[in-house]
């Protein structure tokens, strides 16, 4: 282990990591960022890194861009707080608004603000239930999530999440969330069962919990076109044409979480377009700016918007909103962001470079340590198995995803293990030779792995 320096050890003195084994930061060794220029982000010793996961999925422009320090430094000179409470607001907000109904993949009629792609979801879970109330149907309330997707950590959205780490050690998830099958084909297909067997399989199972809990009992379905958090599950052809007609049939609100791939991150605006998804309501946040402040929404359809603003509804207001949400600064990073992913052809970019990454990463599908990879646009995600045949894991205990990354972080880049699959889902402006590098580096460190990981 290496000499910790300074700056290491205050961060381990004074912060809590989420998402970190905190008795091992010591000897993990937090790595402290300094800045970040294109692709490229830099420690305080100076070393730099690729960064290959955009962060959180999220700077999709990476980092420092001039246009976009520019946009939220003049927002900031203008009006750098204001809120949307009791008629009030200011124009970047409605700008942003009308873009996101421009660009929708699905009619979208208004936009409700808040600040994290979490607040988000809960807000989703609030308006179903809002919208049964003013429709009168008290009782249908429940939500359908599934097992690994991931939709934050308030205590609605952990809820909705299909994680383990999310509920175990917090009692969740909270009553009337229902888990429904991980279109994982890989590995929750059967012995020699066809995708599209598979997909029939999911389709029946649903439609039997629907029917087990009553349909009048059931709000709701939320589902990430492609799952990211959970692994990277890109779910088989023909998956969502096969359960779309059920929630249609029982009257049920699809909403689309598109937090990880909303703007540009498939090669289409919205991911539910790469995976034919058709929901009623989105959510987004993420690189809704590019990640250079917080902001999220709530996109709406009518319907819902004529049940908000219904004089039926008990109270006749909507008594949910968040200080923070719309921050004028997020709405000006947002305006820019979109304008940046037309003007600079952000779609065609990603669409450009999807090929070779698909490429790289059916190679490294060839590497020993590896069973399954997947692919969509520019966001993908290898797993790691200790019997390629068997498809057998590895022991969660070795930490083998954790000990690659280790590795790769060494090499100078960043990227992501969920248990063991390591994420990919670099900014997308990145240069091709700036993707054959992280890919590169990627194979050594996986090569590091080999010699010293027990099947
Ligand atoms: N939904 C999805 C699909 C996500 O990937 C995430 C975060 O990774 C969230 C929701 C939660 O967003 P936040 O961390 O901004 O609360």
């Amino acid at each position: 282990t290496t000499q910790l320096t300074n700056v290491q050890v205050r961060d381990i003195e004074a912060l809590v990591h989420p998402y970190t084994p905190l008795h091992r930061v010591r000897e993990i060794g937090p790595l402290v960022l300094d800045r970040g220029k294109g692709v490229y982000v830099y420690d305080t010793q100076g070393k730099e890194y690729i960064e290959g996961m955009s962060g959180l999925w999220c700077a999709g422009l990476g980092f420092s861009d001039e246009e976009m320090v520019e946009a939220g430094t003049e927002q900031l000179k203008r009006l750098p707080y204001y809120h949307l409470f009791g008629a009030k607001g200011y124009e970047v907000a409605i700008e942003l608004a009308e873009k996101l109904k421009e660009i929708a993949p699905v009619p979208i009629s208004k936009v409700l603000y808040s600040s994290s792609g979490s607040e988000a979801n809960d807000t989703q879970i609030k308006l179903a239930w809002y919208y049964n109330n003013a429709l009168g149907r008290p009782d249908k309330k429940k939500i359908i999530s599934r097992v690994k997707g991931y939709h934050g950590v308030t205590v609605m959205s952990a809820s909705l999440t299909g994680l383990p780490n999310n509920h175990i050690d917090f009692d969740l998830p909270v009553p009337r969330v229902l888990h429904a099958d991980c279109p994982h084909h890989y590995r929750f297909g059967l012995e020699g069962e066809t995708e599209e067997a598979f997909v029939a399989r999911l389709a029946a199972n649903l439609r039997a919990l629907i029917e087990k809990e009553g349909p009048e009992t059931i709000a709701a379905f939320i589902a990430e076109p492609i799952m990211g958090a959970g692994g990277v599950i890109v779910p088989p052809e023909g998956y969502f044409a096969a359960i779309q007609p059920i929630f249609e049939e029982h009257d049920i609100l699809m909403i689309g979480d598109e937090v990880i791939t909303g703007f540009g991150r498939t090669g289409e605006w919205f991911g539910s377009t790469a995976v034919g998804y058709k929901p009623h309501t989105i959510s987004v946040a993420k690189q809704l700016t590019a990640s250079y402040a917080p902001l999220s929404a709530v996109m709406l359809p009518q319907f819902m918007v004529d049940a908000l603003e219904s004089e039926s509804a008990k109270i006749g207001v909507f008594g949910h909103g968040y200080t923070y949400g719309g921050h004028p600064l997020g709405c000006a990073l947002g305006v820019k962001a979109i304008e940046i992913y037309q003007k600079r052809d952000i779609l065609g970019r990603v669409r450009g470079l999807a090929p070779l990454f698909a490429a790289r990463i059916a190679k490294l599908a060839e590497h020993p340590l590896i069973g399954d990879v997947r692919v969509k646009g520019l966001v993908g995600g290898v797993e790691l198995v200790a019997d390629k045949k068997t498809k057998r894991p590895f022991d969660p205990k070795q930490g083998v995803g954790a000990k690659i990354v280790g590795f790769l972080q060494a090499r100078g880049a960043i990227l992501r293990a969920i248990g063991d699959t390591i994420a990919l889902c670099p900014p997308m402006v990145i240069s091709e030779a700036e993707l054959n590098e992280l890919f590169d580096r990627l194979e050594k460190a996986l090569d590091d792995g080999e010699a010293m990981v027990t099947k």
